[in-house]
């Protein structure tokens, strides 16, 4: 994997959840909050919507859930909180930020109240010292084409 630091930027892999042939969806599923998950009777149906780009007018299909997720569950106080485990509560982040990648740094900075830890090498050493869990892991470096 090479050398990680706490300035090392962090996601969700999504080809993780393919090659461990995992469904991501259903994971995602239930981090939402009890209303949603009450609310979502049709799972399959709900992964999948049109959505009409309001610039471009183009048409985009966005994962229903992770929208929902963003937009409903993930602004509910409790969403992160100290209770949780590291790992769960920064999957939590990446799936409420769109899984923009950040760092143990910048985890540490912008949530550590929230998540009960705010020494970034304790948080880099929870999330990449042992197995991967839930598909976080160190963005690719990128590769020179
Ligand atoms: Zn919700």
């Amino acid at each position: 994997m090479g050398l990680v630091n706490v300035n090392t930027k962090l996601h969700i892999d999504l080809e993780w959840w393919e090659k461990e042939g995992k469904d991501f969806n259903y994971f995602l599923y239930q981090e939402m909050c009890p209303e949603c998950k009450e609310h979502i009777k049709d799972f399959n149906k709900a992964i999948y919507i049109d959505w009409i780009d309001p610039e471009t007018a183009e048409v985009k299909r966005l994962n229903g859930l992770w929208e929902t997720l963003i937009t409903c569950c993930s602004q509910k106080p409790d969403y992160i909180n100290p209770e949780l485990p590291i790992t769960k509560a920064v999957f939590r982040i990446f799936l409420a930020n769109r899984n923009e990648p950040l760092s143990a740094m910048e985890l540490a900075e912008r949530y550590g109240d929230k998540i009960g830890v705010s020494d970034p090498h304790r948080i880099l050493r929870i999330l990449t010292a042992g197995k991967v869990y839930n598909g976080i892991k160190p963005i690719k470096p990128s590769k020179p084409s």
